[in-house]
């Protein structure tokens, strides 16, 4: 095909010869992305085509390996895009995202589907001992003959072509299930007028509100957006419960206002076609598909897990619930706790039980110090230092870049942080990759993105994080470094991919080393006076962490659980996710004044792309991985030990996909992982799992 006049001189289909070949966001403009894609598109069909006609009987190089190195270009242009719709969107990316999402999701399924190419794979199988195959080329063989079996390559032709329409509907209904979502976020801003307004909200908060404001274009007002890090802290302070509610009901209807941007029907749609895609599949429901590939194995082990969790975290909400009552009506208050009001009592109760005032503790956790503290954990136990560097073009002028470098003084990675909300991004925290670690053809260097939506601070003052918040920092640095320290042959085995249920590992696990007294003297510092946090202060801080457990763990089990219940239907027709939810939450009894951590019309986790449906629980069961994979630094009487550091390295972030995810446990740890670590970690063992523990 000859290559189109728009193809001369588009940014995305020049090498990237700049700084780390990193994409040259400078010149990437909105309408250099449909022609680039074509282009990347077309050259991938080639590719796959050759492959598929080549005269010579399949071989591991000229199948598998060709598999691997097809789509370069694609993947180039793909990381930039998807980089820039979460991170800096506008409506011209969200147009382009709408109409590419079914496209790319089709020709994925073109590939997957094809019987010639499945025939190919096929007949490598069984014969990896005569093909002579490492250890890792023997997986990465077998997790494309899993792809391939699973996107239904084996099915009869009129089968297959139902699940590629299925799987093109579904890209589209991802992509307007989270732009809708987007609009109603941006749809609302409260107004704070008056010092009236602005009861109990501390300083940082109203600095924050006043940028957001601005942002907004409403310059010399306060608002409260619906971004989590604006909802959460104004539910946790303000003292004006209307306000609260307000704010509240706001957040739990995203998704579900009516109109234009309802989530309904989407949510509707897509458990259908789900279901329908797994019963093609040979599955019972789409439940048993998705986990049938995941570290659980069935729904029923996950469900165990949660079922495990629930009755000692909803009888822990219920103290809790009853105890923030009680704070209630000795303030004289004459109401009932409603959910508007959990936050803001229990961060009363829990500056009586443990003496912590969230914005005394804010003071020594600066965004810049928690930077640090997040690569100085690096260095301590993967020996990799960070060395900021101003000569990239990133796509906003907020994100920053690092170059990350290994033991013996090489690069090993490029690493971009983007810490603050503003209206073009989405809300939550991510990581994403522009390019993978990868060494088929020498080695490639990952470049890994880290997203946040922490509030700005005013001009001139330090953004000062609260303890979730600095959590957050450390979970998707664990995230960033399983991409950055990824050291495989095959792309397919790159990084974070690897199990659903096993991803969060390596997060939730590095989040341990945040409150350790090691980390905070050095790093939790007060943001005027440099003084560092107060010793009784980072004694206090596991109690505190472990206050409001009940809450905790009760909203994010309820979600989970209703996803689950939800994708384990076979057949749901023509559902009311919505009702289905309500009935859902009913039947576990769930605590009035606790809403779930995500409700269905916005829960983007589930219904925004296929990547946790079905895997809210994954969570949950890294947490059992990342509870009792710490114990073991505690075991060893150092959170350093440089044993258990280079084992982890080795077998956990280095890894990718390399093993399955409970060798890879195994050869880490020695053993299973025991579920108790989990309710031990948070609180909510009886005293007979305390018994054999040491403090
Ligand atoms: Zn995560």
């Amino acid at each position: 095909m000859d290559p189109r006049p728009a193809d001369a001189g588009n940014p995305l289909l020049e090498p990237w010869t700049g700084p780390f070949g990193a994409p040259p966001f400078a010149r990437i403009r909105p309408e250099h992305f449909r022609p680039a894609f074509d282009a990347a598109l077309i050259e991938k069909r080639a590719e796959i085509a050759s492959i598929v006609a080549n005269p010579e009987a399949p071989t591991f190089d000229n199948t598998i390996v060709a598999l691997e190195r097809a789509g370069k270009t694609l993947e180039r242009v793909g990381a930039a895009f998807f980089a820039l719709a979460g991170a800096d969107s506008n409506d011209a990316l969200e147009e382009i995202e709408r109409d590419i999402a079914p496209i790319l999701a089709r020709e994925r399924d073109a590939i997957l589907l094809d019987e010639a190419l499945f025939a190919r794979v096929e007949a490598l199988r069984g014969t990896e001992a005569s093909l002579a195959l490492d250890a890792e080329a023997a997986r990465v063989l077998d997790r494309w003959r899993t792809a391939f079996v699973r996107a239904g390559a084996g099915l009869a032709p009129e089968k297959k072509a139902r699940l590629a329409a299925i799987g093109e509907r579904l890209a589209a209904l991802g992509a307007a299930f989270g732009q809708n979502v987007l609009a109603d976020e941006k749809a609302f801003a409260l107004i704070l007028d008056g010092p009236a307004d602005c009861v109990g909200l501390p300083e940082s908060f109203l600095a924050a509100a006043a940028r957001a404001a601005a942002e907004r274009g409403i310059p010399g007002k306060r608002t409260v957006t619906l971004s989590r890090s604006s909802v959460e802290p104004f539910l946790r302070f303000s003292a004006r419960r209307d306000l609260r509610e307000k704010v509240f009901s706001a957040f739990l209807s995203r998704g579900a206002n009516g109109g234009a941007h309802d989530n309904g029907a989407i949510m509707s749609e897509t458990a259908r076609l789900r279901a329908e895609r797994a019963a093609l599949l040979g599955f019972s429901s789409y439940a048993h598909f998705r986990l049938d590939d995941a570290m659980a194995k069935t729904p029923e082990a996950a469900l165990a897990l949660l079922k495990r969790i629930w009755a000692p975290a909803r009888a822990q909400a219920q103290r809790e619930a009853e105890a923030l009552q009680a704070t209630i009506a000795a303030e004289g208050g004459n109401f009932k706790l409603q959910p508007w009001d959990w936050r803001y009592y229990a961060e009363k109760r829990r500056k009586a039980l443990t003496g912590i005032d969230e914005r005394e503790l804010q003071a020594y956790l600066p965004l810049e110090a928690m930077i640090a503290a997040a690569f100085d954990v690096a260095c301590r136990l993967f020996g990799l230092s960070f060395v900021e560097r101003r000569d990239i073009g990133l796509y906003h002028a907020d994100a920053r870049a690092w170059t990350v470098v290994g033991r013996g003084g090489e690069p090993i990675a490029l690493f971009i942080g983007d810490y603050f909300a503003r209206p073009s991004k989405r809300s939550g925290a991510w990581m994403n990759s522009l390019r993978d670690q990868q060494k088929l053809d020498g080695q490639a260097l990952p470049i890994v993105v880290n997203v946040m939506n922490f509030a700005r601070a005013g001009e001139g003052e330090a953004c000062l994080l609260s303890l979730d918040e600095a959590h957050i920092l450390f979970h998707e640095f664990g995230h960033a470094l399983h991409g950055m320290l990824s050291d495989v042959t095959y792309p397919l085995l790159s990084g974070t991919n690897v199990a659903r249920d096993f991803v969060e590992f390596p997060s939730q696990l590095y989040e341990h080393w945040l409150t350790r007294p090691e980390t905070l003297r050095r790093f939790a510092r007060h943001h005027q006076t440099g003084e560092p946090m107060p010793e009784a202060l980072i004694a206090r801080l596991p109690a505190a962490q472990r206050c409001g457990q009940g809450f905790a763990a009760v909203e994010f089990v309820a979600a989970a659980l209703v996803d689950m219940e939800l994708h384990r239907q076979s057949d749901p027709g023509e559902i009311d996710v919505a009702a289905f939810e309500r009935r859902a939450l009913a039947a576990i009894g769930m605590p009035a004044a606790i809403a779930t951590r995500h409700s269905a019309p916005h829960f983007q986790h589930i219904f925004s792309g296929d990547d946790y449906s079905a895997g809210y629980y994954s969570y949950l069961w890294s947490e059992v991985l990342d509870a009792d994979g710490f114990e073991a630094f505690e075991e060893a009487g150092d959170v350093f030990d440089p044993a258990l550091a280079a084992r982890l390295e080795r077998f956990v972030y280095a890894a990718g996909g390399r093993r399955d995810p409970a060798a890879a446990y195994r050869a880490f740890r020695g053993r299973d992982p025991e579920p108790d670590a989990l309710l031990r970690k948070r609180g909510l063992a009886g005293e007979r799992g305390r018994a054999n523990r040491r403090s």
